[in-house]
């Protein structure tokens, strides 16, 4: 495999991106937004910079990686040639369905759709598609280039070969892949979300301040971050829409959102992407500063 395109140029998409082209892959980027395809280029620059100040990477493989890399508006131009389409938009049932319609028209009838989702059903989206057992969850962390793990996600429909193939490109990536099966939440945001939920459940009752509980869980369970930063890193909203996706999926009640997290993706206090969530997040500032919302 040579040719991947990733479609969605946010947290995710310019993270993909930037392993796939570290690791000698030509990639076709893809947003709607042309400012977002910039913004993209200009954080996959500062993040390979980073890693050749630490010694990483050398300087020849930041310029490779970042020759590796093309950027398109067309959705339909951008997969022509691809061999895989990594999917890594809004987290939206609808826009991804869509998106898939398109994918399906305009790719080759060999390549594999894999979707970064957090939470949609594999099985969901394989199903506008005319090839459901080409179609797999490959699910990387935040932040890509960092974090090890990719979560990958066997739809009803998708084929063993399929599967493996997806195991070996995450191995080629450096990533350690793990199997899953497609039921709601997956494994990864099965766990962490309920835990995230019960945290702002816990400021919400006022059991603690955003600090105390993000202290407990970060110094007693020896987790590197708290949960109410964790999401404010996240997004409010990526968080509220996996737990009502676990809500419905499950009809458990232990799944229900918290009131606190919808009236604060309502008022648009997302984390870090708007620079307000539990805490705040001044440009340039490198300090934690709790939001004045949540101030004792
Ligand atoms: P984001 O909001 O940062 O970026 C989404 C991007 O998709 C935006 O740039 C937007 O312009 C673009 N987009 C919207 N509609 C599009 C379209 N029709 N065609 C092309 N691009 C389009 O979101 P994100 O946090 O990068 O999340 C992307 C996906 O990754 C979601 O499915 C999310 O659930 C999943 N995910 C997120 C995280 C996380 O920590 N943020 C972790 C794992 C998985």
């Amino acid at each position: 495999m040579k040719n991947i395109c990733v479609i969605g140029a946010g947290t995710m998409g310019n993270g993909i991106a930037h392993v796939f082209a570290q690791n000698g892959f030509s990639v076709s980027l893809v947003d709607v937004s042309q400012d977002q395809l910039n913004k993209a280029i200009a954080t996959i620059t500062n993040n390979l910079d980073r890693q050749v100040s630490k010694g990483a990477i050398t300087s020849e493989v930041k310029e490779s990686a970042l020759n590796n890399i093309v950027t398109h508006t067309s959705l339909a131009a951008a997969v022509k040639n691809a061999e895989l389409v990594v999917e890594a938009a809004t987290e939206n049932v609808d826009l991804k369905l869509n998106i898939f319609k398109q994918i399906d028209e305009n790719a080759a009838a060999s390549c594999i759709l894999a979707t970064n989702t957090s939470s949609i059903s594999i099985t969901k989206i394989a199903s506008v598609t005319s090839r459901p057992e080409q179609v797999i969850g490959m699910h990387f962390m935040n932040p890509v280039p960092v974090m090890k793990l990719v979560e990958i996600i066997n739809g009803y429909a998708t084929k063993k070969d399929v599967t493996n193939t997806i195991i070996e490109l995450s191995k080629q990536l450096g990533k350690v892949p793990c199997v899953v099966n497609d039921y709601p939440g997956f494994i990864a945001n099965r766990i962490l979300m309920p835990m995230i939920n019960e945290a702002v459940y816990s400021l919400y009752e006022g059991v603690a301040g955003v600090e105390e509980i993000d202290t407990v869980m970060k110094l007693g369970m020896a987790h590197p971050m708290g949960p109410l930063q964790l999401a404010d890193f996240i997004g409010l909203d990526v968080c509220l829409s996996i737990l009502n996706v676990l809500h419905e999926g499950f009809g458990n009640p232990k799944y229900a959102p918290c009131p606190l997290l919808v009236n604060m993706v309502t008022a648009k206090k997302l984390g870090v992407k708007t620079g307000e969530g539990f805490y705040t997040y001044a440009k340039g500032s490198k300090e934690l500063m709790v939001s004045e919302r949540f101030k004792k």
